[in-house]
């Protein structure tokens, strides 16, 4: 059984609104709607833990029903980080019949099927998986304000998500962190300091992250473009 844990869990500081950017409407629908409505579409998800803040978890079951949304197994509160989020989705999951888990930010919507397939595929043959995008930008290392080193952009990727792992990998990696280091800001590093090779799927620029007013403009500009 492969599992999608949907951390959605996030205050939406950064959005200068009062509801967590999760739940603001896109197109009159809210953003976690539209990203588990891919998820439902999956063949190789079989079932959705959807982690939310405590205070937004009565009715979303029976909202998500509305949505024709069947997969979603639990609902679970959130932590004071990403990585506590996660890991409270990850202990969640019935560790019995647990295969793979694809980890996904709820405010990336744009995230297509063949994305999610793609990577869960690889990271079933690998072990672990992760979707990247291409890097257009020249990324600099900056030290005191002052630039240290230029990465050569075609050996550097954005990490999106889902990211992708064999159950027992992703538990391992948890038992080791400490969710409340800010500096944890996805799965992939933590199995990486484990030593094991974290493999990518090379996905598009479109499957956005909603963090600021400016995304959720963008986001409704790419929905018109479809
Ligand atoms: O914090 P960041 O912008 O990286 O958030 C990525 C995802 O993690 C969002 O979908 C957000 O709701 C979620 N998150 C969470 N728990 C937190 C913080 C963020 O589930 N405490």
């Amino acid at each position: 059984m492969n599992i999608a844990i949907i951390a959605a869990a996030g205050s939406g500081t950064r959005m200068a609104s009062d509801r967590p950017k999760q739940f603001l409407q896109l197109a009159g629908t809210p953003v976690i709607f539209h990203t588990l409505r891919v998820f439902e579409q999956c063949d190789s998800i079989h079932e959705v833990i959807v982690v939310l803040p405590a205070a937004e978890s009565a009715g979303f079951l029976s909202q998500a029903g509305k949505f024709g949304l069947r997969k979603i197994a639990r609902v679970v509160p959130g932590g004071a980080t990403r990585a506590d989020s996660v890991k409270r989705g990850l202990l969640a999951v019935r560790s019995a019949t647990a295969e793979i888990v694809a980890v996904h930010d709820g405010v990336r919507p744009f995230v297509t099927v063949e994305e999610i397939e793609a990577t869960v595929a690889a990271a079933q043959s690998d072990g672990a998986a992760i979707l990247v995008a291409p890097v257009t930008d020249t990324i600099k290392q900056v030290v005191d304000g002052r630039v240290v080193e230029t990465f050569d952009r075609n050996r550097v990727r954005r990490a999106l998500t889902p990211q992708c792992f064999r159950y027992d990998v992703l538990r391992r990696a948890y038992e080791h962190t400490d969710v409340t280091d800010h500096s944890v800001t996805d799965e992939s590093v933590l199995v990486e300091k484990l030593g094991f090779p974290v493999s990518i799927v090379e996905g598009s620029p479109r499957n956005i992250k909603i963090t600021t007013a400016e995304d959720l403009a963008i986001a409704e500009a790419l929905l018109a473009t479809g």
